[in-house]
C-alpha cells in the first residue's frame, strides 16, 4: 500500500489584540522559505521573572505563521485543505489547536457564532469534502461524523441523543478498547451517517450546543475539556471489493496554561507544569516521540493521548496550529505554546493509504469470475461443462482404464484429455481397483453393473454385500457339516439304545435338552445369543432370519 512520510507540519496563528489589551513585541519573518520564523521579545520587567531562562528573544520555526489580521478562508485553505484532500484519497488526517485559553483554539477550529465569514476549519472542511463528494461520480462514498469530548479522563458522545435530558456525569462512558492489532475502538461513541454538509452541520451545532450544556461559570469545561469531531469516510468503486476508510480528526485541546507561581519579588513564575494533565501526557509522549531509539511511547497514560495515538507518530497526516495571544501578559504562555510547537514538528509519521477488501463483495466477484472463464471454456471447447461426467463418459473411462492396465507395452499411456474431472475420476477408479484386488481379478470391470461406477456408495455397498454372500457361503458349509455330524451322532445312539435298553433314558434326556438348546436361539434373532450359541455358527441366526 502506498505510504506517506512526513513530520507534522506545524502551523502558529496569532489572536487579534484584544481592546485593553497592551501588545507585545514579535515580528514575523518569511526570510526562509519554506518555513517562516516567529520573534518574540520579551519586555524587560517580564524577563526578569525568568529565572532560568534569561534570554530576552526568542525564535521559533513554523510552516507558516498566521498574524493577527489572517481571515479564516486563508486559514483553511493553507492548513485544514490539503489535510481533507488526504483524506478524500483515503489517508488519515488530524488537525489539533494548541494553545492557553483565550488564545483562538476553538475559533479556529469551530468558528465565531457571529458572522458567517467567521466559521472555522470544521464547517469549512465539511462544505469542502462533500463539495468534492458530489463533484466524484466514480465512488460511492458513505460519511458519518462522531463528537468525543474528554473531560477530567472521561470520554463523553457529544452527539447522544440523550444528552439534552441528563447531566454528562449521567451518560454512558465512552470506553476505549483495544483489538489485536493494538488498534484503539471506542465503545459507546456513536458514528452518526450525514449524507450531506447540511445534516453534518446540524451534528456539529447538536455537539456544540451538548458542550455549552455541560458548562457552568464555576465549570469552564471548554478550558479544561479535549474536544475531538471526526469525520469517518469510506470509499468504493462500483463492482470493486476494496473499500478505503478514513478519518479525519479536528481536535480543540484543552487550554495550555501552565501553574503560575509567584516568585522572589512578587514576579510570576511559570512552572513547566499544565494545569491539565493529559496535556502534560501529551507533551510527554511528543518527547519520546523525538527521541530517537526509544521504543516504548507513553500513549496510554491518558485518555486523549490514546485516542489520538495515530495522530502522534501514527498512521496519519497530522498538522498542529499554535494558537498565540501574544499581548504582553501573555508572552510566556505563548513562549511555552511555542516551545511545544517546536518538539511536535520533530515527530515523523507514516500515513499509510487504508484499503480493505470486503470478503462478500470478493465472493461475488470471484463467482462472476468462476462463470466468465466457464463460459470462455464452453466456448473454445464446444463442449458443455456439467461439474458431473455422464454415465457414458465414465464407461468410457473404465475401457480406457481397462485397456491400459492389460497393455503389456511399457510404453503404453493413458490419455483421457485435459479434463481435469476425468483425470481425477482415474485415479480414484485405480486407487479402488488397487484396493480391492480380488474382485478386480475376478473380473475387472463390472460392466453388467455400471452404478458401481457412477456412485461410489453403491459400489462400496455391492462390495459388502459380496462379501457377506461369502459369508454365508461358509457359514451354510459349517452348517451342512454339523447337520451330517449330529444326524450321524443320532444313528449312533439309536444304535445303542437297540442295544442297550438301560442307558436309554438318560441318553434320551441329554439328546432333547441338546436339540432345545440349540433350537431356541437359532429361532430367535438376539445377536447376544447367537454369540453365546457357539462362535463357528454365529451368524447362524442371520442365515434363518434371511
Ligand atoms: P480558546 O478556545 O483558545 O480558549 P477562543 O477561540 O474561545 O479561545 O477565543 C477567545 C476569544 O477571542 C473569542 O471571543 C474569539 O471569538 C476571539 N478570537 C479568537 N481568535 C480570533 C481571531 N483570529 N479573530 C477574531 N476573534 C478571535
Ligand atoms: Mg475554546
Amino acid at each position: 500500500a502506498a505510504m506517506v512520510k512526513e513530520t507534522i507540519r506545524v502551523y502558529a496563528r496569532v489572536k487579534p489584540l484584544g481592546r485593553r489589551q497592551q501588545a507585545g513585541s514579535y515580528s514575523v519573518d518569511v526570510e526562509e522559505e519554506p518555513l517562516s520564523s516567529l520573534e518574540i521579545t520579551v519586555p524587560r520587567d517580564l524577563a526578569d521573572g525568568f529565572v532560568n531562562n534569561k534570554r530576552e528573544i526568542y525564535k521559533f520555526k513554523f510552516q507558516k505563521i498566521f498574524d493577527q489580521e489572517a481571515k479564516q478562508d486563508v486559514v483553511f485553505d493553507s492548513i485544514a485543505k490539503p489535510v481533507a484532500e488526504c483524506v478524500l484519497a483515503g489517508y488519515n488526517g488530524t488537525v489539533f489547536a494548541y494553545g492557553q485559553t483565550g488564545s483562538g483554539k476553538t475559533f479556529t477550529i469551530t468558528g465565531g457564532a457571529e458572522r458567517y465569514s467567521d466559521r472555522g476549519i470544521i464547517p469549512r472542511t465539511l462544505s469542502y469534502i462533500f463539495d468534492q463528494l458530489q463533484k466524484d461520480s466514480s465512488k460511492v462514498y458513505t460519511t458519518h461524523v462522531s463528537y468525543l469530548e474528554i473531560y477530567n479522563e472521561c470520554c463523553y458522545d457529544l452527539l447522544d441523543p440523550r444528552h439534552e435530558a441528563s447531566r454528562l456525569e449521567d451518560l454512558p462512558k465512552v470506553t476505549i478498547m483495544e483489538d489485536s492489532d493494538q488498534n484503539i475502538h471506542l465503545k459507546n461513541l456513536s458514528l452518526q451517517q450525514a449524507t450531506n454538509e447540511e445534516e453534518a452541520l446540524n451534528l456539529l451545532f447538536l455537539g456544540d450546543t451538548n458542550r455549552m450544556i455541560a458548562e457552568t461559570p464555576m465549570n469552564q469545561a471548554s478550558s479544561r475539556s479535549h474536544c475531538i469531531f471526526t469525520i469517518h469516510i469510506s470509499s468504493k468503486e462500483p463492482g470493486s471489493a476494496t473499500i478505503r476508510r478514513s478519518k479525519l480528526h479536528l481536535v480543540d485541546l484543552a487550554g495550555s496554561e501552565r501553574v503560575a507561581k509567584t516568585g522572589v519579588g512578587g514576579h510570576l513564575l511559570t512552572e513547566a507544569k499544565y494545569i491539565n494533565l493529559s496535556l502534560h501526557y501529551l507533551e510527554q509522549v511528543i518527547i519520546a516521540l523525538a527521541e530517537k531509539n526509544r521504543s516504548h511511547i507513553p500513549y496510554r497514560n491518558s485518555m486523549m493521548t490514546s485516542v489520538l495515538r495515530d495522530s502522534l507518530g501514527g498512521n496519519c497526516m497530522t498538522t498542529m496550529i499554535a494558537t498565540l495571544a501574544l499581548d504582553k501578559r501573555n508572552i510566556d504562555e505563548s513562549i511555552s505554546t511555542c516551545r511545544f510547537a517546536q518538539r511536535v514538528a520533530l515527530i515523523k509519521n507514516e500515513a499509510i493509504l487504508n484499503e480493505e477488501i470486503d470478503p462478500r463483495l470478493m465472493i461475488v466477484q470471484l463467482k462472476k469470475e468462476i462463470q466468465d472463464l466457464k463460459d470462455e471454456l464452453e466456448l473454445l471447447t464446444g463442449k458443455q461443462r456439467t461439474s458431473e461426467l455422464s454415465q457414458e463418459e465414465l464407461l468410457q473411462l473404465n475401457d480406457l482404464i481397462e485397456t491400459f492396465l492389460k497393455d503389456n507395452d511399457p510404453d503404453s499411456s493413458l490419455d483421457v484429455g485435459a479434463d481435469m474431472r476425468k483425470i481425477k475420476y482415474c485415479f480414484v477408479h485405480m486407487k479402488r481397483l488397487m484396493n480391492h484386488p480380488t474382485t478386480s481379478d475376478k473380473k475387472l470391470l463390472s460392466q453388467d453393473i455400471p452404478e458401481e461406477y457412477t456412485n461410489k456408495e453403491a459400489g462400496e455397498e455391492l462390495e459388502k454385500l459380496k462379501e457377506l454372500l461369502q459369508q454365508r457361503d461358509n457359514e451354510i458349509n459349517i452348517l451342512v457339516n454339523m447337520l451330517k455330524k449330529e444326524k450321524k451322532k443320532a444313528q449312533d445312539a439309536l444304535f445303542q439304545l437297540n442295544a442297550t435298553s438301560a442307558g436309554s433314558a438318560v441318553l434320551e434326556r441329554s439328546l432333547s435338552i441338546n436339540l432345545e438348546d440349540r433350537q431356541s436361539p437359532l429361532s430367535c434373532f438376539s445377536l447376544k445369543e447367537a454369540k453365546d450359541f457357539s462362535s463357528s455358527v454365529h451368524r447362524l441366526p442371520f442365515l434363518f432370519r434371511q
